[in-house]
């Protein structure tokens, strides 16, 4: 069947060739409880990661290159994706983290029908969502954990080759926002959607734009400020990215998650910016 998941919209053959995004099947690169998402995801006992391999976005500064672009990693079934929802929980994950699902969803979709696990699962997503494919996700997903990397045109441009990030990331997130918020007595996410933000250098302006909009979604949405940006990936030709972001910078977007009012915010500890990166997160 052409795929036409996401935005990029190739319209190749997954089942005998890779698409933009890189693939074709299944592949992942691995999968393990995660202790180090946000408190209410990774909770006790680690969130169940999947990372699948590939990726529509191709931002230049992945943190994850060797799993979105090198693509290192195994081929698997339906059937083993199955497998692995449950042997997580079986492992005692406190939700499946579907990470990068985008161009997966119809396997995920397959997989849920063979083993629908009895734990939370979360659409862990880079925000660059056609809302055709968010309504099958909506079929399997309990929590929204998207990014929102960029509304300036430019930038995602410059960044991603896609200009139109934006214009397909702020309709999806305000769809995912809808999604109603529910803990249970100890405080893990059962429902609700957290947006992810990485600060960028030189992009502080940028990220201000993004706090003003997370301001307009409902206001139980979580936002998750990343300020932990290294430079990574492919970036030898983007001289503003070879630093990380400054103090100044990160208090300007600090102040404006302030000036907006933003309630529930995750902060991240700025020290945890290292290649080896294991973040410390805060309320
Ligand atoms: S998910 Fe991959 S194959 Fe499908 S349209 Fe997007 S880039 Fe193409």
């Amino acid at each position: 069947m052409d795929c036409t998941l996401c935005p990029v919209s190739c319209g190749a053959d997954r089942d005998k060739t890779n698409g933009y995004c890189g693939v074709s099947g299944i592949k992942i690169a691995k999968y393990y409880l995660h202790p180090y998402e946000e408190p209410p995801i990774s909770f006790k006992n680690g969130s169940g990661c999947v990372f699948f391999c590939g990726c529509s976005l191709k931002c230049v500064f992945c943190q994850n290159y060797e799993l979105s672009r090198v693509q290192r990693g195994r081929d698997i079934s339906v059937r083993e994706l199955a497998r692995i929802f449950r042997e997580l929980e079986d492992m005692g994950a406190d939700n499946i983290n579907l990470v990068n699902p985008t161009h997966y969803v119809r396997h995920i979709a397959e997989a849920m029908q063979i083993y629908r696990p009895g734990i939370p699962v979360v659409y862990n997503s880079h925000g660059y969502e056609k809302i055709s494919t968010l309504e099958i996700a909506e079929g399997f997903t309990d929590i929204y954990l998207p990014d929102l990397k960029f509304i300036d045109k430019a930038l995602s441009a410059r960044y991603t080759g896609r200009e139109d990030y934006a214009a397909y990331a702020l309709p999806a997130i305000e769809r995912m926002a809808r999604k109603p918020l529910k803990f249970d007595g100890s405080g893990k996410m059962l429902s609700g959607c957290i947006v992810r933000h990485l600060i960028l250098p030189l992009a502080a302006y940028d990220s201000v734009n993004i706090v003003r909009f997370i301001s307009t979604l409902p206001a139980d949405t979580y936002f998750s400020l990343m300020s932990q940006y290294t430079p990574f990936g492919d970036i030898s030709a983007f001289r503003e990215l070879q630093r990380r972001i400054t103090p100044r910078e990160y208090n300007k977007v600090l102040a404006a998650v302030e000036e907006y009012g933003l309630k529930n915010v995750f902060l991240q500890d700025k020290t945890s910016a290292d290649v080896n990166f294991i973040p410390d997160w805060d309320y």
